[in-house]
């Protein structure tokens, strides 16, 4: 299936003949009208912000009238939406983007079925994370037409500033190497990070291990060199059985260290921090139409299941003639 741009026929068709304004989740019709919603009719970036919808029947006729090139709402709450004024709490938002992902197998152009995959289990990794370690539960996942959006709503988390969120996605997405000094008594250990199986030393395993498995020679790591990219892809088959420590003696200790530090400063780029801190953020309106690759964005139910090229493709995609 190739992903091209939506015409604005297709889009008419789309919003009058398909789109209902009960596909938008239910946790922002809810609060609809503390959010700003952006909306993008060109095609050339939300420049008409700052709407506010008074109840979801006033959204749902603009959409049908306007039929947007794209359509976003804040992830801030304000007593005063309209003016982007009196934030109140924002959702932490995780944007994982395929095109974005720092070591892809697939080396393709923009995004293709491979790394839409390889998205979606960095997202299972990372919501792993989000419940077992922070304790986090209100979580929605969804499909962003390139990619996946996490959107927490606990209340505990809705309040924190940017500081925060940007050391929760440091963690998460496992961007430094964990010590492996440690000493007790006088006496100095030496624990790598793989044989901790729990907090921070555990995710950062978890992490690594998704990187190696996917990478290949064309992959760039810094101070890497392709003899150790070969060496990995000869020997990565222990890690799937979570052979680690004969894995790194097959690499060499040295080599070894160069390695995951590499991995660690790439693995920043996993999630769009620059999403994750931004306190206004606008996020494309789930349900609304993603018309530079005509895929609905979709809130998941089943992450398990969900399949963006069953899933999140309009009909009017099937429709088409050439
Ligand atoms: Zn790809």
């Amino acid at each position: 299936m190739d992903l091209k741009p939506a015409t604005p026929n297709e889009r008419r068709q789309y919003y009058r003949e398909e789109w209902d304004v009960n596909d938008i989740p239910e946790f922002i019709r809810k609060t609809l009208t503390q959010r700003e919603f952006g909306f993008d009719h060109m095609g050339r970036g939300p420049n008409d912000r700052y709407r506010v919808f008074q109840n979801t029947d006033y959204l749902r006729k603009f959409m049908r009238y306007r039929t947007p090139f794209a359509a976003y709402s804040s992830v801030a709450f304000y007593h005063k939406p309209r003016r982007r004024d009196g934030w109140i709490k924002a959702e932490l938002v995780f944007d994982v983007d395929a095109k974005d992902i720092p070591i892809r197998s697939c080396g393709c152009e923009n995004v293709c079925e491979i790394c839409l995959n390889q998205a979606k289990d960095i997202v299972h990794g990372l919501i792993d994370t989000i419940q077992g370690d922070l304790g986090l539960s209100d979580i929605h996942v969804v499909y962003s037409g390139r990619g996946y959006h996490i959107r927490v709503l606990d209340d505990k988390v809705m309040g924190m500033d940017s500081d925060v969120r940007s050391q929760i996605v440091k963690y998460l997405v496992g961007s430094d190497v964990p010590r492996s000094e440690y000493s007790s008594h006088g006496m100095k250990y030496n624990l790598e990070h793989f044989t901790v199986p729990f907090g921070y030393p555990q995710v950062f395993t978890d992490r690594v291990k998704q990187a190696l498995l996917n990478l290949n020679l064309d992959t760039e790591i810094d101070e890497v060199s392709k003899d150790i990219k070969k060496a990995v892809i000869k020997h990565r088959e222990l890690l799937s059985e979570d052979q680690w420590g004969l894995f790194r003696k097959e690499i060499g200790p040295v080599r070894y260290a160069r390695l995951v530090k590499g991995i660690a400063s790439l693995n920043l780029t996993l999630v769009d921090a620059k999403v994750s801190i931004d306190l206004k953020r606008i996020l494309r309106l789930p349900s609304s139409l993603h018309s530079g690759v005509s895929m609905k964005s979709t809130l998941i139910k089943n992450l398990e299941t969900f399949d963006p090229f069953q899933d999140a493709v309009p009909k009017f995609v099937y429709e088409r003639k050439d």
